[in-house]
């Protein structure tokens, strides 16, 4: 009798999103930035979910073979790994996501910083030479 009044148990998905619990074992994610590639977890996983590729600089992880037990999470020397609430989207194939680390520029990017503050001294000096030639 309560279900024939009540309101109904199912979500209008995906209308009505899912609010995940706190604590769900949802999926795992990485900052890529942080990792050294040891290669731990990847040694650690019950599945064999993750491949680690210190020479590509990549971290792959098969979202089929996971089993969300958080084990590299726990291991991972860096704490770039966290278990995430939500579910990656449903699909036919089974999903690998690879993670590349991004190279470091910044020091490159400081450096061609400097060099047009002294193109510019250079110049006026230039323009005034063929004015004094002209006169
Ligand atoms: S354990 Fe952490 S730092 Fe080591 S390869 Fe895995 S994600 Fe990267
Ligand atoms: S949560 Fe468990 S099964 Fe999933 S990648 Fe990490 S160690 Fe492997």
């Amino acid at each position: 009798m309560r279900s024939l009044f009540g309101k109904p148990a199912t979500l209008m998905y995906p209308v009505v999103p899912r609010e995940w619990k706190e604590r769900t074992r949802g999926r795992i994610e990485i900052e890529i930035e942080n990792c050294i590639f040891c290669g731990i977890c990847s040694r650690k996983c019950p599945t064999d979910a993750i491949t680690v590729d210190r020479g590509a600089g990549t971290w792959t992880i098969r979202r089929m073979g996971c089993i969300q037990c958080s084990c590299c999470v726990e291991t991972c020397p860096k704490g770039c790994l966290t278990n995430v609430a939500g579910y990656t989207t449903p699909d036919v194939i089974k999903i690998e996501d690879t993670f590349t680390k991004p190279e470091e520029a910044p020091k490159e990017a400081a450096a061609p910083a400097e060099e047009p503050e002294a193109a510019p001294a250079e110049e006026p000096e230039a323009d005034d030479a063929p004015q004094e030639g002209a006169l």
